[in-house]
Parts: structure tokens; C-alpha cells; sequence
């Protein structure tokens, strides 16, 4: 086991010397695994991180090739100045096909992908003044000072401090708040949602990003080859980033590296020795790239790159800076009237009503239950107050706010909190992780100060934050333990201590004894009678009658869509309708 930081000095050091002892024909070879790395690495970020698969990288690299080869060319323009014009090019270009596409879910996205990717390919092949399909030549070389990068391995370091400097900004900007957000992507939108984080923002981000690492991947290609044509910048091509990013490891950056190399150097070899072994010419490699792939998916479908990190590279436990200083808190409200009123809420599906002139309010050290049978409408009438639902009629009033008709994100920033009633957490990130993305609202670090490590000072009281209200709900122990490894007792814990690292005012729990041992049960209810004294508020949707009974202050019970009793425990066990409709089958 290798302590990470080594790992990458070891890679450092033989990116440096490799050009020292290998044949200049190898030193090509690197040079096409780095320019492959730097968009593939856009594609670990777009697709492995944020969950958005693109066929299109290879026509953002495009893009920045054709930017400098036209201008340079054509213009005598600096390469340096060309780079920077091609890359807000693409960056603009990117925005444009960002907002028209990423607001698609499931299939739809990729298929966008391919549809502009083949546009722009035929763009590339169809204007003259780009050279048509046979391309333009004639580009200068890039030049430092007056000395011009014109030799393979003088241009090889040029490649591989793009490379270096790309992983240190990814790396840097995974490990940060923007980035926590972007990881937030995969985990669905709704649950981002919840967490505060704008998902159309963080999408565009990502994509962004990625289209700008082509870009510059793009821009180095031209220069180095002195020349452009519309095929590498294809959907085949496209495809075949996409094919790196998977075999590597599409969700870690050095998936990246260790993709781009294996499938390039796999290429070669299979060029050279497939013809001899079938006979005949031909993309022969293409057939086995294709088996190869159906193989990864079908047997690593998390890349190689996970695989030999778990074997070689030593995992370490995030240290916590006690020293930091502690993120604002909220104002606390202290009122006697009530923090949240629901006045005749109705929400139909279709033919379907589902919640019907539903009433209840909550307030300040307060645990409402929200009690009926499965299908009462409970789960529905939870969504409609954190927004995830829009309401079908009446009103809800939160901290003496209308709040029915925002959006979750705005909801959250108001002091709502919410965990769900499936557990819905990111299993790859660690339980610090978790609860960090629940403090998203109460910092504000954005995507450069964070890519550039300067926020560290406001990530540590993120950090800090996030690890007391671990401690807070008794996880301490597993702080850096990865969240998928918890037990679902565990999870659910997590989840509340996600809520709460938002530092709310009320908190939503659907169901969060559900699937819990006895002993779990039982510390679940004295945390919450412990936050209730701390002066929460919380809203606690269950269908289990014993677990309720002793916890709640007040309870309304559902049944069909309706309130059919309200009041202290005592008062709703010995209600009529109550033991009719819901503990019929109990009594
Ligand atoms: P509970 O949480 O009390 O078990 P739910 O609120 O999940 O109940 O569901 C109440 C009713 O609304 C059920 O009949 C369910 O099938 C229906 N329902 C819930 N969500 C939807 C939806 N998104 N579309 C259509 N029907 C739904
Ligand atoms: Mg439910």
C-alpha cells in the first residue's frame, strides 16, 4: 500500500525522465496519451462525477483546434493569444449548447450529445475556409520566448504540464464544496436539491469545464501536428473518450490517465498484431475495443482505476482542524406562534388525490408525528412542504413566509431540512463527505478559489462543521468510513446528520426508523428528543405506532388523503376513527 501523495511524485518523476530514455517514437505515443488524457479527464469530471454522458468532447477539442488553426494560419495571431480566444469560444459555444440540452434527463442528453457532435464534425468538413475535409495546415509552432517547441519531446513537456496542471486543478476542485455539489449530480437531482445545491448551475459547470479541457486538448493537438482536419474531432472519436474514461475509471481523475494510455497503447499493439493473426486489413481493433468494452461493463463497471486503488494506494483519513472557526448560524426564531402552518393543502395525480385539504402546523422544540397507514398520502404531503411536490391548492406558511411554490433549493435556504424515506446518499463518498454537501447553503466558495486550493481556510470550517454534527448523532467512528459501507441504521443516522449540518429550523423525516433494530430505534429516539430540547422543530412521517407513541408532543393522523384525527397520543389512540381506519388490524 502506497500513500497517495508518493504515488503522485512517482508519476511526476517518470512523466519528467520518460522523454530521456525512450525512443522519440514513444515519446510521440505519450505525447497522444496526454492530449487524450486532458479530454478524457473532462469527461471523469462531465460523466463519471457529475452524471452526464457527452459523445461530444471530441468536437469541443475541435472547436479549440479549428479556433487557433484559423486564426494563427490565416491571421498571424500568437498561439497563446489564440488559445485563450479558442477557449472562451468554446466556452461560449458550450453555454449555448448547455442551456438548450442539460435541462434533458435520462437518454435524452446523450442523444443530444451526438447531435451536435455530428453538426460541428460536419461544419469542420463542410466550410472552406476551414479547409474542408482536407483540413488546413501551415499553423506556427508555439513558441516560449524565442525558443519554438518544434521537436517532439520539447513539445511533450509542453503536453504534460497541461496534463499535471488539469489533474491538480480536478483534483483540487473534487475535494471542495462546488465540487462536492457536482458529485451531489449523481446522486440524483432531487437529493442536490434538497441539499440547497443549484443543479442547472452545477451541470453547466461540469460541462463547462469539460468542453474547456478539450478545448486546450484540442488546441495542443493542432500545434503539434501543424495541422487540422475534421476527423479527429468526430463522434467516433467522441465515442472513444468516452471508452477511456469507462475503462480507466470514469469516476477518478486518474482514471483519466490510466485510460487514455491503456486504450492508446492498446491500439497500437492491436494494429500492429491483428492483420498478421485474421489475415486482412481493416479496423480490425475496433471489433475488439468493442468486446473489450462489453466485457468492462459488464465486469468492472467502475474502471480499472478503482480496482488497483484499492490494491496499491493507501486510503487516508481527512484530519479535521480544530482550530478552525465555526460557519455562521442561523437567527433563531423565538416565537410562540407557529413556525410551520399547512392550510388546506390539496395535491392530486391526474385522477388521483392524493393529499386532500390537509391542515397541521409545527412549532419551535416540537416533534410533530405524521401517522398512517401506507398509501395515507403521508410521503406525498412531506414532498409538498420541502417542495419536491408543487402543490394542487391551499397554502404553506413557514417562519411567516409563503413558501408553497418554491423550489426545493430555496426552500432548504429558508431552514427546512429534509431526509428520505429511501436512504439517498452518495455510497462512494465518505460519511465527512455526506454531511459536508448538507452544509452547502451556509458557505459560499465558488468553482475557481476552489480549483486553485485558496479557500482551504472556509473548506476546514466545512470540514469542522460537518464532523460535529457526526459527532453530534454518534457516528464519530466512522467519519471517514465511505457511506455505502454503513449498516442502513447507519444511513439513516447520516442522512439526519446531513439535514442538520444545514443548520435548520424544522427537520423532515419520512420514515426514519424504518429497517432499524431495536437498539438503533431507541437511539434514534433520544437523539431527536435531544435536538427537540435544543429547540427544532420536527416533522416525523412514520407508520410505526409504537416507535411514535412516546417520542411525539402532538400527532395528526392520515388515512386516504385526509386528516381523520389530531392530538396527543393518548388522545388519537383512543380516537374512533383512528383504531377504525389504522389500528383496526392491530386492535
Ligand atoms: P404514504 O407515504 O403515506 O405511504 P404516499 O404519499 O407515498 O403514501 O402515497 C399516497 C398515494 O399517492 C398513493 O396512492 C400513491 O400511489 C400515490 N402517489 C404518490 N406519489 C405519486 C406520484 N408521483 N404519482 C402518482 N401517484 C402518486
Ligand atoms: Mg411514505
Amino acid at each position: 500500500m502506497i500513500h497517495p501523495r508518493i504515488l503522485v511524485l512517482v508519476f511526476v518523476a517518470v512523466v519528467g525522465v520518460a522523454p530521456f530514455v525512450l525512443s522519440p517514437f514513444s515519446v510521440t505515443i505519450l505525447n497522444y496519451i496526454g492530449l487524450y488524457s486532458l479530454a478524457t479527464l473532462g469527461l471523469v469530471l462531465l460523466t463519471g462525477v457529475g452524471g452526464l454522458t457527452s459523445f461530444g468532447q471530441a468536437a469541443f477539442a475541435g472547436l479549440g483546434a479549428y479556433s487557433t488553426a484559423w486564426l494563427t494560419a490565416a491571421y498571424g495571431l500568437s498561439p497563446w493569444l489564440t488559445l485563450v480566444i479558442g477557449l472562451l469560444f468554446t466556452l461560449g459555444v458550450g453555454s449555448i449548447i448547455g442551456f438548450a440540452t442539460l435541462k434533458l434527463s435520462g437518454h435524452y442528453l446523450p442523444l443530444a450529445t451526438i447531435a451536435w457532435a455530428v453538426s460541428l464534425y460536419f461544419m469542420f468538413g463542410n466550410l472552406q475556409t476551414l479547409g474542408g475535409h482536407t483540413g488546413m495546415g501551415g499553423l506556427p509552432p508555439v513558441t516560449i520566448g524565442t525558443f519554438a517547441l518544434s521537436d517532439n519531446s520539447a513539445f511533450y513537456y509542453l503536453i504534460w504540464v497541461a496534463v499535471l496542471g488539469a489533474l491538480w486543478l480536478s483534483s483540487n476542485l473534487l475535494d471542495s464544496r462546488p465540487g462536492r455539489a457536482m458529485r451531489a449530480l449523481k446522486g440524483g437531482i432531487d437529493v442536490a436539491e434538497a441539499m440547497g445545491v443549484n443543479t442547472q448551475r452545477s451541470k453547466l459547470i461540469a460541462f463547462l469545464i469539460a468542453a474547456g479541457l478539450a478545448s486546450v486538448s484540442g488546441w495542443l493537438y493542432a500545434h503539434m501536428q501543424r495541422f487540422v482536419n475534421p476527423t479527429p474531432f468526430g463522434l467516433q472519436i467522441g465515442i472513444e473518450y468516452l471508452f477511456m474514461a469507462v475503462l480507466g475509471g470514469a469516476g477518478h481523475i486518474w482514471g483519466a490517465v490510466l485510460g487514455a494510455g491503456v486504450v492508446t497503447l492498446l491500439k497500437q499493439k492491436l494494429q500492429d498484431v491483428l492483420p498478421h493473426l485474421a489475415g486482412s486489413q481493416g479496423n480490425l481493433e475496433g471489433i475488439a475495443f468493442g468486446l473489450i468494452m462489453v466485457l468492462v461493463l459488464q465486469r468492472a463497471k467502475d474502471g480499472l482505476w478503482p480496482w488497483i486503488a484499492r490494491v496499491a494506494v493507501k486510503r487516508q483519513p481527512r484530519a479535521i482542524d480544530a482550530t478552525a472557526a465555526d460557519l455562521p448560524t442561523r437567527e433563531k426564531v423565538d416565537t410562540r406562534a407557529p413556525l410551520l402552518q399547512v392550510d388546506g393543502v390539496s395535491k392530486r395525480f391526474g385522477g388521483l388525490t392524493a393529499v386532500r385539504d390537509m391542515s397541521l402546523d409545527i412549532s419551535r422544540g416540537e416533534i410533530l408525528g405524521l401517522l398512517g397507514p401506507n398509501g395515507a398520502g403521508k410521503s406525498t404531503m412531506f414532498n409538498l412542504i420541502a417542495g419536491s411536490l408543487g402543490i394542487s391548492g391551499g397554502t404553506v406558511t413557514f417562519n411567516g413566509e409563503r413558501i408553497d411554490g418554491l423550489r426545493p433549493p430555496a426552500i432548504a435556504r429558508r431552514g427546512i431540512s429534509r431526509t428520505f424515506q429511501h436512504v439517498r446518499l452518495l455510497p462512494d463518498m465518505t460519511v465527512l463527505d455526506n454531511v459536508a454537501l448538507g452544509a452547502h447553503l451556509r458557505a459560499s466558495q465558488g468553482v475557481l478559489v476552489s480549483a486553485l486550493h485558496a479557500e482551504r481556510g472556509r473548506e476546514e470550517m466545512l470540514m469542522k462543521e460537518a464532523a460535529r454534527q457526526i459527532a453530534r448523532v454518534g457516528l464519530g467512528a466512522h467519519i471517514n468510513d465511505l457511506a455505502g459501507s454503513l449498516s442502513l441504521g447507519q444511513q439513516r443516522i447520516l442522512e439526519i446528520a446531513r439535514a442538520l449540518a444545514a443548520d435548520p429550523l424544522l427537520l423532515l423525516l419520512d420514515e426514519p426508523a424504518a429497517g432499524l433494530r431495536l437498539k438503533e430505534k431507541e437511539a434514534l429516539s433520544d437523539l431527536l428528543k435531544s435536538l427537540r430540547s435544543e429547540g427544532l422543530a420536527i416533522l416525523l412521517v412514520e407508520h410505526d405506532m409504537d416507535f411514535v407513541m412516546n417520542l411525539v408532543d402532538r400527532l395528526v393522523v392520515m388515512s386516504f388523503g385526509e386528516k381523520i384525527a389530531a392530538g396527543t397520543p393518548v388522545e388519537v389512540q383512543q380516537n374512533e376513527r383512528v383504531i377504525e381506519a389504522y389500528l383496526g388490524s392491530v386492535a
